[in-house]
């Protein structure tokens, strides 16, 4: 029957569908206890979150150096607001490219040793860019399994062979690359430094080192090591992407490359040709951080050091990054022990399957310069009790 043949359904009718089909999608989830929320959370600091009128020490918040609220950084954030408005009105290709931006630009790139760098609306928006930028039909794209979810969301996008290889595992890097490379043209690994659930690293000289064996590009998203770890060496690590938005206390993604790959950027990545540009505000507050993380050589090396003093103090292994999973178990488990913590004025967020692996729901814990000795010291007593029932 030709649609227009029939009477009008009528808005209401249209309208019922869709709320419809909204309640069956999130009944599933509910279901399935993969219903998500939204809280409002004010800060009082950089570490003290106030949510239901209830104060809590965040172990959750990914400003790890506490910048967002920083003086110098609010100053030039206002400045910039002042000089050149709230937002950038077009596309960087347009008129969006504001006097800031290779300022930014060119600091991202001496940070990281590379030719040029190019900034992107946040990270994941530049994951989901530069990957099918790169790697296309006829390519093997080679991905971490743990690795972001917008890195996956890329490899999607790119329309190359794809292969996941196991998490951190060399070997099973390796044994894809023998039996597929030679039948691809270009080849890119992609992984995550430091990984968002267990805070664990990615054997970078590995990595690299079998990239150079395969004639294969390696790519890293440094979006929790950005302004916290060392620089990688470029000639290893060609492709380094990383956010503005964690520890830099901005918003925003970026990607260090070579120049040509820049440049290829400008014209062939559509998450940067066809979106507006950063707020200038934004960008003034990234270049004010690397400043101040220049200018104090301990600032970055305290989430680290604050993450090291909790695990020892709870007998849990030494942690490599200022990321710290403790494994509960059952997600019914996480949960009861994240609660039990924000009665006892904590926020620690239990992670639950699919976001990690079955049986091994956690909790998560990030550590932030701004933490002082009472935070961690009122966690640990805290959480000890629970943690002894890991082991009976
Ligand atoms: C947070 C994160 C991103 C996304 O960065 P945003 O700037 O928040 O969009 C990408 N990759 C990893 C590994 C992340 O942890």
């Amino acid at each position: 029957m030709p649609l227009d043949d029939g009477p009008m359904l009528g808005h209401g009718l249209v309208m019922t569908s869709l709320t419809d089909f909204a309640r069956q999608k999130l009944a599933t989830l509910d279901d399935q206890g993969l219903r998500r929320s939204l809280a409002v959370t004010e800060w009082h600091d950089g570490v003290t979150a106030i949510r239901d009128g209830k104060r809590l020490v965040s172990f959750c918040s990914n400003d790890y150096l506490n910048l967002a609220r920083h003086p110098a950084v609010l100053a030039a954030a206002s400045e910039a607001l002042r000089t050149h408005g709230a937002g950038a009105g077009s596309s960087r290709l347009v008129t969006g490219n504001h006097v800031l931006y290779p300022v930014l630009e060119t600091r991202l790139a001496a940070l990281k040793g590379t030719e040029a760098a190019i900034v992107f609306g946040s990270g994941y928006l530049a994951n989901l860019s530069i990957v099918p930028t790169l790697a296309g039909p006829g390519d093997l794209l080679l991905v971490d399994e743990w690795a972001h979810s917008c890195i996956l969301a890329g490899m999607h996008l790119s329309g190359a062979t794809r292969s996941l290889f196991r998490h951190n595992d060399l070997d099973d890097l390796e044994r894809v690359l023998r039996a597929e490379r030679g039948r691809h043209r270009h080849c890119l690994i992609v992984t995550d430094r430091v990984f968002s659930m267990d805070g664990d690293l990615a054997p970078i000289e590995g990595l690299a080192r079998l990239a150079a064996r395969f004639e294969a590009w390696l790519m890293t998203d440094d979006a929790h090591g950005t302004g916290i770890l060392p620089p990688l060496d470029p000639e290893q690590v060609p492709l380094q992407m990383g956010t503005l938005s964690k520890a830099l206390g901005s918003y925003g993604g970026y990607l260090c490359a070579p120049r040509a790959v820049v440049d290829l950027m400008y014209s062939r990545a559509r998450g940067f040709v066809y979106t507006t540009g950063l707020p200038p505000a934004s960008v003034a507050a990234a270049v004010a951080a690397l400043d101040v993380i220049a200018a104090d050589p301990v600032l970055a090396s305290r989430p680290i050091q604050n993450a090291r003093t909790f695990a020892a103090a709870c007998g849990l292994p030494e942690p490599t990054s200022q990321i710290v999973p403790v494994i509960m178990g059952s997600a019914a488990r996480a949960v009861a022990v994240s609660s039990h913590l924000a009665d006892a004025g904590y926020l620690v967020p239990a992670i639950r399957p699919p976001t990690v692996p079955e049986g091994t729901a956690r909790l998560r814990l990030t550590f932030s310069a701004a933490h002082q000795e009472a935070d961690l010291a009122g966690l640990v007593a805290a959480l000890r009790p629970h943690l002894a029932e890991s082991f009976r």
